[in-house]
């Protein structure tokens, strides 16, 4: 074949042009990311061989030998791994196989990334960072277990192409060779790539060898000294999962986490156990300090990668851990289950439910540990991850409270930024208060402001202030905590007072009056009654307390869903003089056609004060306009 050329996808171009032109510290992790698709690619090839021996083509131990070539200026990555077939090569290193880039990207470029290189790292781009320190960079591949005339060239001066040609390649396996560019010759000395080997790729399991010049006694004359090239092995090279807790700095836990989240910043928390009995299994877990980008996609990974006997099966094992936990990151290798366990056999294991089990565990033990310990990082944590971890209230039942303990809330009785617990919430509870409140929106400022939370904070009562769009549902499946219900403000009655004479009093007085609205109103609304929640507003609506709160609605609309129309109560406060106005006009005229106008305009005011639009917007706005020339003529 000749020489084709094809073009990046636009993606690619972006992020090439960020990091050739933005990113100018660390440049020195380009080795590391390559090291670590290395070792990717000797890890799949062991695991393929375990059914395909045909693929080791007797090849002796695994291994990644680096190559600075000084007269050529090139320094080579090279691996006996997987090895990459044509239409990979072209799908590997001429897209970014992650959904949400381009969204991420554009974001990206309106911030500062020259200071934030770490927010590149999260799409796992390792390959493409090759560029910050090469001006042109060539691959040499060949799929293991084919013939060597199927080897593949690739190139690429990163301007927007890249070439693609067949080529010969004795064996199997990848050469990343990096044309250095002027000023970054220094990575071709043998000390600066011992250093940045053993900072940032000391944990990789495979050895990391170069050949190395060194000046011998010869066996042929005494005395003499020769030179002699012998190959060395750069990189500790032990699973570090496998090692004592005590012999690994914290440096090396980080390294390793880079490796296997693909994250450029350090994680929050390490979580490194060995678990015997029932299950024999090695862990070594972290809680990322961000939040992955796409961790809402359909195509985010979820789960450790899993290893069985030291062998990496799968790179990402979701059977072994709660959905609701898919943030956490690392390794499990367990000495149970066997090499060649499929992805349709962890279904059902109950190994796997074990690990599973246990690590759940360990990862709320360590939440709770932080919470208790090192709250402002536990803090930092909640608000990257609470919002997943939330859903765990949701999808299982058994944990429950423990995740309920895990919760941090703002409040309509704390500063804005400043959190409460339940248990915090429950200690502070006013004398004959009983329930849990909390209320939904969408932002605080609003929320403080809500008409729903006045006779709430008329009686000094904390009401949780909850923004996400998932929290009514949430609360709604939590429904209690520590014998308390938990209710919302915007749903359902509220009696905050004991039901006394004065309002029965009222009930009694405006009984007619809630009829006729409740008849004008007979198709919007579901109920009239009077409020228990207001002091100052004249009236508002309200879900049932098994009804959807506003924003669930909207939500679920917006994910295709079709929520049927929800008729929603109108209260109105018998304490606002409005409601003895009216009783006056329909007293002297039972058929007023301003009384009409006025509940309709009742109605129009509910809706916007829950955050909707009036039903007829036009027509809110004349009558509007009719009220105030009426009372600019009255009063000139
Ligand atoms: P990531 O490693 O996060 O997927 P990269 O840009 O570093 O992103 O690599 C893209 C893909 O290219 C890898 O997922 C892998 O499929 C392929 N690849 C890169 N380097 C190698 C290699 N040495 N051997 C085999 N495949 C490789």
């Amino acid at each position: 074949m000749t020489k084709t050329n094809l073009e990046f996808k636009t993606e690619v171009k972006e992020l090439l042009d960020l990091m050739i032109h933005s990113l100018y510290s660390h440049k020195e992790i380009f080795l590391r990311e390559l090291i670590s698709n290395a070792s990717d690619a000797i890890d799949r090839a062991r695991y393929e061989s375990l059914t395909n021996s045909g693929i080791m083509e007797n090849d002796a131990g695994w291994k990644i030998k680096i190559t600075a070539d000084k007269d050529a200026g090139t320094l080579t990555v090279s691996d006996n791994g997987i090895g990459m077939t044509k239409e990979e090569v072209i799908q590997s290193l001429g897209t970014i196989a992650h959904s949400g880039t381009r969204e991420f990207l554009a974001a990206l470029q309106s911030k500062e990334v020259k200071d934030n290189p770490e927010l590149i790292g999260q799409f796992g781009v390792g390959f493409y960072s090759s560029f910050m320190i090469a001006d042109k960079v060539t691959v040499i591949t060949r799929k293991a277990g084919v013939e060597s005339k199927n080897g593949i060239r690739w190139e690429s001066v990163a301007d927007g192409t890249f070439t693609i040609e067949d080529v010969e390649k004795e064996k199997k396996g990848t050469d990343v060779v990096l044309h250095l560019k002027q000023d970054e010759k220094k990575y071709l000395d043998e000390w600066e790539i011992r250093d940045v080997i053993r900072k940032y790729s000391d944990y990789i399991e495979h050895p990391v060898v170069m050949d190395i010049e060194r000046e011998k006694e010869s066996d042929l004359k005494k005395g003499e000294k020769v030179k002699v090239r012998e190959e060395e092995t750069l990189n500790a090279g032990k699973a570090l999962w496998l090692r004592d807790k005590s012999s690994i700095p914290e440096n090396e836990y980080n390294e390793f986490y880079k490796h296997v989240s693909h994250d450029f910043t350090d994680p929050a928390k390490v979580i490194h156990f060995k678990a015997e009995g029932t299950s024999e299994f090695n862990a070594l877990l972290y809680i990322p300090s961000v939040m992955p980008f796409n961790i809402y996609y359909k195509d985010y990974k979820i789960g450790p990668a899993l290893y069985v006997k030291r062998v990496q099966i799968m790179d990402h094992c979701e059977q072994l851990i709660p959905l609701y936990l898919r943030f956490v990151k690392g390794v499990v290798d367990s000495s149970d289950l066997p090499l060649n366990v499929s992805r349709e056999m962890l279904q059902h294991n109950r190994q796997v439910e074990i690990i599973n089990k246990n690590i759940t565990k360990k990862v709320f033990d360590t939440l709770a540990e932080m919470k208790k310990n090192e709250y402002e990082k536990y803090l930092t944590f909640f608000k990257e991850f609470g919002r997943v971890l939330k859903e765990g209230i949701h999808y299982d039942f058994s944990r429950k409270e423990a995740i309920a303990d895990l919760l941090l809330f703002q409040s309509t009785q704390k500063p804005a930024d400043t959190y409460t617990t339940l248990l915090e919430y429950i200690a502070g509870m006013k004398e004959g208060q009983e329930d849990i409140y909390y209320i939904t929106g969408t932002s605080r400022d609003e929320v403080m402001k809500s008409p729903y939370l006045e006779a709430f904070n008329d009686k000094g009562y904390e009401v949780l202030v909850m923004l996400e769009e998932v929290d009514d549902i949430i609360m709604s499946n939590l429904h209690e905590y520590k014998g308390k219900k938990i209710k919302s403000a915007i749903k359902g009655d509220i009696k905050l007072e004991k039901t006394d004479e004065k309002s029965e009093e009222a009930k009694k007085k405006f009984s007619v009056l809630i009829e006729l609205i409740k008849n004008q109103l007979k198709d919007e609304v579901k109920d009239v009654r009077l409020s228990g929640r207001l002091k100052d507003t004249a009236c508002c609506l309200v879900a049932d307390e098994e009804g959807m709160a506003p924003e669930v609605e909207k939500l679920l609309r917006q994910m295709g869903q079709t929520v049927p129309e929800s008729k929603r109560i109108l209260e109105i406060n018998p304490s606002h003089p409005l409601f003895e106005a009216m009783n006056k006009l329909f007293e002297k005229d039972q058929k007023s056609v301003a009384l009409e106008e006025y509940i309709k305009l009742l109605y129009n005011q509910a809706l916007l004060l829950e955050g909707s639009k009036p039903k007829d917007p036009a027509a809110f706005a004349s009558a509007i306009t009719r009220l105030m020339v009426k009372d600019a003529e009255r009063s000139t």
